[in-house]
């Protein structure tokens, strides 16, 4: 076959084998699986269509993507069943992306994928048949098939003809069903059952209380299927909620009778168009020099089209958002798109209506307090190239874009950019990713920049940029830091200090705001014994139980266990018990005894659901309908309200003994992003640290605002600790059900470990530590346990993880017990 027109024609006859990513696999036999392509779906088949494939010994149909085509031999390959996608879902760049997903993340190649697409794309499927009329073939089909298409003939109501199937599926198997389709007795069609995008909608999500005791609802089969998706997804409309879960809207409406989901008016995607007041011109920004400085500076990189890494370190109230404007308007302007990244869907509104008031439509978004059909709807608007300008949380960074000119991660020393379920992706990882691809910039920018951000601009990789000064020269806060022990021995038992008090008083009597700072999740004041000084744990987790006064219970916070308060010491069983610590409900009500005609509004972000509820609050504040807001340190970061002249921060001592090696760097963080919410408008801000360690290092750089300061002890630590950055940091963690089970399996996979390295000899040192409990050993009724491996993250030691998740999980010690890895993960819980 030398001749080449006869080599021509054979390549055309050459069937092609279709790699694909299969749904529902388990990480240590994850692979591409390899189908044929039948003759009659060749030629729309491509990479990046997601496909139906029967699996398995059952050949149940699965839904999987379309990683790679290849031509060859398909003889001794099962087929594809049918194609969802008459194009493309996946461009050839996310495709590599995901294959960077699941080198870097250790995830299956599905998930890689899955995460990239909106939830209302990763289809139900549903599977439907109907009898041939006047078969004639039946004398050429087994017996059993033969005897299977008589008993179908009999039916006659199309339903039970499916309900019969179905069952004779789950019974036998597809051989039958099977045979009758290729023999031409029987059709099968596949329903792709999507969510269909609607405008004004009434959304459900779940409630609070649900949240943090789900454990308390009886709800039925149904019901509970709906709040697992609800909790998958964040929220949906009512009327998507029940077509993906196949249930009727009466089932969701009951959910939301009973209190475990709430409904609510969709009010996310609101057009500010037609709204002529707030229209903005981005060309009458007049930025100032420093800000023009830094802008300058990137867009030179913009016209280069290399990529290249900025950091961005502007003081609080630097006007960062200006710089943003500018280079987006830029970008859009050179006929490329741009991305911006933001740490909480709490800032969505704000940032865009800011964004919408200056780039109208050409604006999406993408979080998950959409519905599932808005969803759908921004990532087809960007896909088409309707909106070339993104804004979104962290599964933005996904965000179906061709022709990317800058990649901004606002606010980027923030942990939710770190995904801390599989994928456990690191935001910044895939913009350098997607930056390398679009030779496009990358402009992380923070008042607190991560260590290990900061680490990287001292040394040349990222490009660093700074803002020192506040916009229009207003002066940063005037911090004073207070001693609690003093004001504890001057017999002052309450919460706030005697300066906080009068600082307090006096911005209502001038009309001015305050913000209070209280991270103390909600409510809870922890009951304790003063005979063994033991608290009263949650029977199910090594958490101590909180005490809730709404509703007079304690409350686990980590499994939703509720129980009546209790009288006597479940350890020593003494009746002396005394309640200790604070939380935001107990300071609201000592707030509105001292100060009762305060107008206070109480944030409790207890819970990442209540966070969609968050808007109106905050513009009702910055409205001025309230004159304090308390809350967590949701209410510290991000937010611009220029009429808060006093910030408090009551106790975030505790924080810093979290036993993460980020600890110092988080209250750092914490603090001067809090204080930084002061002084934004006209008048000078003053911010209070009320503290029992006034001496510690912490409180003095954060009141001095002083993140250089911050930094250079910290990566001395680091340094001679050998942590992130000067290390990378695999955390793998085992959980099941009985303690002993997941100590013998960790020991048991350390002993794999030590030994695999043994062999292998790596080029960079690495340590390994543990296994040792986790500092929340015990949640949900799971055992817990890690093993902490310090060492570079090369493909080498990717190579070597992958190999100790495969092999670990043939071990029999790990039989019932789970595992993942997690590099640069969070150490703390
Ligand atoms: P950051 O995010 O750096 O803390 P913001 O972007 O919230 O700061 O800006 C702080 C305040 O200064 C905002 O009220 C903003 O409107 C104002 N501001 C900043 N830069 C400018 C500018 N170039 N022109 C007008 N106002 C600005
Ligand atoms: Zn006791
Ligand atoms: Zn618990």
């Amino acid at each position: 076959m030398q001749d080449s027109e006869h080599s021509s024609d054979y390549q055309r006859i050459m069937p092609l084998t279709a790699e694909v990513a299969v749904s529902g696999t388990a990480y240590s036999f994850d692979m591409l699986f390899s189908y044929a392509v039948p003759e009659k779906l060749a030629a729309k088949t491509a990479c990046g269509c997601r496909v139906l494939v029967p699996f398995g010994k059952g050949n149940k149909r699965r839904i999987g993507v379309v990683m790679k085509l290849t031509e060859g031999d398909t003889a001794r390959l099962k087929p594809l069943v049918s194609l969802v996608d008459e194009e493309p879902v996946v461009s050839e760049e996310l495709l590599r992306l995901a294959l960077y997903l699941r080198e870097q993340t250790f995830c299956t190649y599905y998930d890689a994928v899955k995460t990239m697409l909106p939830p209302a794309m990763s289809v139900s499927t549903k599977e439907t048949f109907r009898l041939v009329k006047n078969f004639t073939g039946a004398g050429s089909l087994s017996p059993a098939a033969a005897e299977l298409l008589d008993r179908l003939a009999c039916i006659t109501d199309n339903k039970e003809l499916n309900a019969v199937i179905e069952e004779h599926i789950i019974e036998n198997g597809r051989r039958l069903p099977d045979e009758l389709c290729d023999a031409g007795a029987m059709d099968s069609d596949n329903v792709f059952r999507q969510a269909v995008g609607d405008a004004a909608v009434r959304m459900v999500r779940l409630s609070d209380k649900y949240m943090s005791a789900p454990e308390s609802f009886d709800l039925t089969p149904k019901q509970k299927q709906v709040a697992e998706f609800l909790s998958e997804y964040g929220s949906a409309a009512v009327r998507e909620a029940a077509y993906m879960c196949g249930v009727t809207e009466s089932v969701v409406k009951r959910l939301c009778a009973g209190g475990a989901a709430e409904e609510y008016e969709a009010e996310v995607l609101r057009r500010v168009e037609g709204d002529a007041e707030e229209k903005r011109r981005p060309e009458d920004i007049v930025l100032s020099p420093e800000q023009q400085k830094a802008h300058d500076a990137v867009l030179a990189q913009l016209h280069e089209r290399k990529p290249a890494v900025f950091l961005l370190h502007g003081v609080t109230g630097s006007g960062k958002t200006s710089v943003f404007e500018k280079l987006i308007d830029d970008t859009v302007k050179m006929g490329r798109q741009a991305m911006l990244l933001i740490p909480e869907i709490g800032l969505t509104p704000q940032i865009l209506k800011r964004f919408r008031s200056l780039f109208g439509e050409r604006v999406a978004v993408i979080h998950s307090g959409l519905s599932l059909g808005q969803r759908l709807d921004e990532y087809k608007r960007i896909k088409r190239g309707d909106a070339d300008i993104v804004i979104g949380t962290r599964s933005a960074v996904f965000a179906p874009l061709s022709n990317i000119g800058i990649i901004i991660i606002d606010e980027e020393g923030e942990r939710s950019y770190k995904s801390d379920s599989s994928p456990r992706y690191t935001t910044h990882d895939i913009a350098k990713q997607r930056c390398a691809y679009h030779n496009c910039a990358l402009l992380l920018a923070s008042a607190t920049p991560s260590i290990e951000s900061y680490y990287l601009a001292e040394r040349g990789a990222y490009r660093l940029l700074e803002m020192k000064e506040r916009y229009g020269n207003a002066p940063l806060p005037e911090v004073s830091i207070i001693d609690m022990n003093l004001e504890r021995e001057a017999g002052n038992r309450k919460e706030f200090s005697r300066k906080l008090a009068e600082e307090i008083s006096a911005n209502l009597k001038n009309g001015e705001q305050s913000i209070l700072l209280l991270n103390r999740r909600g409510y809870h004041t922890i009951i304790s014994c003063c005979d063994c000084y033991q608290p009263v744990y949650c029977p199910n987790c090594s958490v101590p139980l909180t005490y809730h006064k709404k509703n007079d219970k304690l409350m686990c916070h980590y499994c939703g266990y509720v129980s009546p308060p209790v009288d006597t010491c479940p350890s020593c069983g003494s009746k002396h018990l005394k309640n200790m610590g604070f939380g935001t409900q107990k300071l609201e009500e000592e707030l509105s005894t001292f100060f009762p005609s305060a107008r206070i509004l109480r944030m409790d972000a207890d819970t990442t659901f209540s966070r969609y509820s968050y808007e109106k609050s905050f513009t009702d504040f910055r409205d001025g309908r309230y004159d304090i807001m308390i809350g967590t340190q949701m209410i510290g970061k991000g937010l611009d309200f220029p009429n808060v002249t006093l910030v408090g921060v009551l106790s975030v001592d505790k924080a810093l003994y979290a036993g993460d090696f980020r600890s110092y760097e988080r209250t750092f963080s914490l603090i001067t992003q809090v204080v930084g919410r002061g002084g934004r408008g006209e008048r000078r801000g003053r911010a209070i640290l009320q503290t029992f360690i006034p001496e510690h290092y912490i409180m003095n750089l954060a009141a001095a605002q002083d993140y250089k300061g911050f930094y250079n002890e910290e990566i001395a630590i680091r340094r001679a600790m050998i942590f992130p950055p000067l290390c990378d940091m695999c955390i793998f963690c085992f959980s099941g059900n009985e303690d002993i089970s997941v100590r013998l399996g960790a020991e048991a996979v350390l002993r794999l470990m030590n030994g695999k390295l043994r062999e292998l000899q790596p080029k960079t040192p690495v340590r390994v530590l543990g296994p040792v409990r986790c500092s929340y050993g015990r949640i949900n009724g799971k055992y817990r346990y890690r093993i902490i491996m310090k060492c570079k993250n090369s493909a080498e030691m990717r190579g070597f993880i992958r190999e100790v998740l495969t092999e670990s999980a043939k071990l029999k010690e790990m039989k019932g017990v789970a595992l993942y890895a997690d590099i640069n993960g969070d150490v703390g819980v």
